[in-house]
């Protein structure tokens, strides 16, 4: 591994274009696949196996009888007899945003204190927010809670509406736990194409300085960022390719919620400006705050198709996108600058 590193160092160094095109056609959109295929499956395989464990837990420990999870569902059901409504906005909207500012609570702690360092010795961008500005910090906190409060909770009611329409998401009966991960699969594919597409759209410079110059005043993000927007951009960038997957399937209120919560966990990932151990790599969308004209998507899919991430996959940020799963932060395994005589 070690050589391996060292030898395509050298080869960056060395700024041979026969190598690095090299390197550029080593991995087509096939790899570019094969890895977002990797993220969901074993995102969902981690579920399957959480959601067994914590079933098998349950029933062994609290002495849960029968299908402990659909007993829950029918018990909440019946405190909710007659108020669907309520028990939707629970499920879609408290229930995520509490999600979201538990976790996004959390970072802030380790943002404006910059302790403790076993957390910010992963930091991507080394020399930035040591610690985050107060004043810059309090305006994105202002406007993101503007966004949850009047943009996302009545995008809510809009989804009840139109998913009640079509169906009745709180049904009585649960849905199976692998049609439910399904599900998220479907999802997932949903949000990639209509993020990566919306988010192009809004790079479009007509766009750009009216809509999403905002969200790009943030060169190294943090956690609470993910969703510092303008209103039209968080309608059609942030809500909409997250809303729409459960509308379009009909989804039961327990896979929507878990999936509002799933996707809001992710981007805040994304946005956190540290590359943690046994964490999803947040180098992607951390890049496209940093060059702006690279890596749209959240998958990386539709990236390599357009080649909307030629540059990135010359940088030290594209060798230090992986699952890191050793303790050593990637800014000293995969240091930016060479050592002379290296
Ligand atoms: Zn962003
Ligand atoms: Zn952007």
């Amino acid at each position: 591994m070690q050589v391996e590193t060292t030898a395509r160092d050298g080869r960056e160094a060395g700024g041979s274009t026969a190598s690095s095109s090299r390197q550029e056609s080593s991995g087509g959109l096939w790899d570019s696949v094969k890895k977002a295929a990797f993220v969901i499956g074993s995102g969902i395989l981690f579920l399957a196996a959480f959601g067994n464990s914590l079933t098998w837990h349950l029933q062994r420990f609290w002495g849960a009888s029968g299908d402990f999870w659909q007993n829950m569902w029918t018990k909440l059901c019946m405190a909710f007899e007659g108020h669907d409504a309520a028990l939707f906005f629970l499920g879609t909207m408290l229930a995520p945003t509490l999600v979201f500012w538990v976790l996004n609570g959390l970072l802030l702690l380790v943002d404006t204190t910059t302790k403790p360092s076993f957390i910010t010795r992963y930091r991507i961008q080394l020399d930035k927010n040591n610690p985050v500005d107060p004043a810059k910090l309090r305006h994105a906190v202002r406007t993101v809670a503007f966004n949850q409060v009047f943009i996302s909770g009545p995008m809510v009611v809009v989804v009840y509406y139109l998913m009640s329409w079509r169906g009745n998401p709180c049904g009585p009966e649960l849905p199976t736990f692998h049609w439910a991960l399904l599900e998220l699969a479907i999802f997932s594919m949903l949000e990639e194409i209509l993020f990566y597409y919306s988010h192009r759209l809004f790079h479009h410079p007509s766009l750009y300085k009216h809509y999403h110059k905002q969200h790009h005043e943030w060169t190294a993000p943090i956690g609470v960022v993910a969703i510092y927007a303008h209103p039209l951009e968080h309608v059609i960038s942030n809500m909409l390719p997250v809303v729409i997957g459960p509308v379009l399937l009909s989804s039961h209120l327990s896979t929507t919620t878990l999936w509002y919560c799933l996707a809001l966990v992710s981007t805040t990932i994304s946005h956190c400006g540290y590359h943690l151990p046994f964490l999803p790599s947040p180098e992607f969308h951390d890049f496209h705050h940093l060059r702006f004209n690279q890596c749209f998507g959240v998958f990386g899919v539709l990236d390599r198709l357009h080649g909307t991430d030629a540059k990135f996959r010359q940088t030290k940020q594209y060798e230090r996108h992986l699952l890191l799963t050793s303790l050593t932060p990637l800014n000293e395994s995969i240091p930016d600058t060479l050592k002379k005589g290296q």
